[in-house]
């Protein structure tokens, strides 16, 4: 089985420490690191993906918090990729690290930018 993601989700995995908009989202979404690290592969989609489905802000499949199709489009246009892009985890991480020391301007006012910013410095967040 392949995790269907949206590129800003790579950064947020990133900075994953167990925080997120509900218990059952971040529980969720531990697990699907988890799966991530166990190797298994992801694939990059536009719109709601394996991470939304959990998430309390989802409504009629498209997500009705914020801008996240901005954010997408930022890391897709830095990264040079694209939806349908298939690789695994750790590839993605590599290519996604460059991007970590510029969520400010990524991320825009995404309400967790304070707590990523303070725990990509002190994350081993590559392994
Ligand atoms: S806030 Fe929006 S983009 Fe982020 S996980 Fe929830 S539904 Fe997906
Ligand atoms: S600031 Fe928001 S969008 Fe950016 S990595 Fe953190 S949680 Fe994701």
């Amino acid at each position: 089985m392949s995790v269907f993601l949206r590129a800003h989700h790579l950064l947020c995995l990133s900075h994953f420490v167990g925080k997120g908009y509900s218990d059952g989202f971040t529980r969720h979404m531990a697990k699907v690191l988890a799966r991530l690290k166990n190797g298994e592969e992801l694939c990059l989609v536009s719109g709601c993906d394996d991470i939304c489905s959990h998430c309390p802000h989802k409504s009629g499949g498209v997500c009705a918090s914020g801008n996240p199709e901005a954010i997408d489009a930022e890391v897709f246009s830095r990264t040079k990729l694209s939806p349908g892009v298939r690789m695994t985890w750790n590839k993605a991480a590599g290519i996604i690290k460059p991007l970590c020391s510029d969520i400010q301007r990524i991320c825009g006012k995404c309400e967790w930018r304070t707590l990523c910013e303070k725990n990509h410095k002190i994350l081993d967040i590559f392994v």
